[in-house]
């Protein structure tokens, strides 16, 4: 398959390499391991997607008819109305009238790799340590996915500090503090109710005094207050800015992908104000909508780096268009 036969294979297997000589227990996943498991993680949103395609297939050719089918199943799968409008474009520019039905799957296919390809760039290390700021609406997944990086930093052989900049509730700090131990990772806290800026301040001073190369920071997110959520994330931002001009050198928003057309909502929304400069859509394993991976890829101009697909410490991967494309259409 075409799939395991890219540049980024290669890179993987090398790194894959240099891990079994250093002798670490990490386990190391193959491309095809990360394309199986995917597709199992992904199942609700197949069939959902595969259920909707089903209704072209009455037709052995492609005509105005397929296409309208094709348009409504596209829509209703969460991709958006934008989005399935750019990919009917495409189709219909690259398809010849009469053709096989079968090859328009293989087209669709092709065609949204492309476009997701396009606007997909790769987690960057920019700076030691290099500081990533976690923010979100609560609930959607932001300390779980801070566990999930720790272990995924881990993992590529990189020390990481976690702080807890979520000083709102004494138990979301000793929710993290278990990720922490569970990924090995070093642990910043203050006490409940202490300024998340100052948190995040000693998070950064920890990780320059000890080597670390990653620093993770967990924020709040409560919805009911906005204004103050906004300004409490610009503060922590201007105080890392104090300590160093070029961080925080990544600001992940987690979306969660259950709530559909909702996420691509949050996502403008703290786009506007936070600097938020990479996105982590949560929760793709239980839901149908993962469709929704698409819209948001493609009507943001901030890129989705990360997915998340189950509650256990390995269930993250790296956005990959080819691999996420295959697992949704089959
Ligand atoms: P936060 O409030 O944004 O920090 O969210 P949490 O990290 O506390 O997560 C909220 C809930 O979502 C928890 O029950 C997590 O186990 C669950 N969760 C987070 N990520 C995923 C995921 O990728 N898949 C599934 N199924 N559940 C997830
Ligand atoms: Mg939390």
């Amino acid at each position: 398959m075409a799939l395991f036969k890219r540049k980024r294979v290669k890179d993987y297997l090398e790194d894959a390499e240099v891990k079994v000589e250093k002798q670490t227990e990490v386990f190391i996943e193959t491309k095809e391991g990360l394309y199986d498991k995917l597709s199992r993680s992904l199942s609700k949103t197949k069939n959902n997607i595969f259920n909707k395609m089903g209704s072209i297939f009455s037709s052995e050719k492609i005509d105005a008819e397929t296409l309208d089918k094709l348009e409504e199943a596209l829509y209703t799968s969460d991709i958006g109305v934008k989005t399935t409008e750019k990919i009917l474009e495409e189709v219909k520019k690259k398809i010849k009238d009469g053709e096989n039905i079968v090859n328009i799957i293989e087209l669709i296919k092709e065609i949204i790799i492309e476009m997701l390809n396009k606007k997909t760039v790769e987690p960057q290390i920019s700076a030691k340590p290099h500081i990533i700021l976690v923010v979100g609406v609560n609930g959607n997944g932001k300390t779980t996915t801070i566990g999930k990086l720790a272990y995924y930093y881990k993992n590529k052989g990189k020390k990481v500090l976690i702080g807890a900049a979520d000083t709102f509730r004494a138990a979301a700090i000793e929710q993290l503090e278990e990720w922490a131990k569970r990924s090995g990772a070093d642990f910043v806290k203050n006490q409940m109710n202490s300024d998340p800026a100052a948190v995040a301040y000693d998070s950064y001073k920890a990780g320059e005094a000890r080597g670390s190369d990653i620093v993770l920071i967990d924020t709040a997110g409560r919805l009911h207050n906005k204004i103050n959520l906004m300004n409490e994330l610009e503060k922590i931002s201007r105080v890392l800015k104090k300590l160093n001009p070029s961080a925080p050198h990544e600001v992940l928003l987690v979306l969660d992908a259950t709530t559909g057309q909702n996420a691509l909502n949050q996502a403008k929304q703290f786009s506007k104000t936070s600097g938020v400069t990479g996105i982590v859509l949560s929760k793709l394993d239980g839901t149908a909508r993962g469709g929704v991976t698409i819209a948001i890829n493609q009507e943001m101009d901030i890129p989705v780096k990360f997915i998340g697909i189950g509650e256990k410490i390995e269930d993250l991967q790296e956005f990959d268009p080819e691999i996420f494309v295959r697992s949704i259409f089959g």
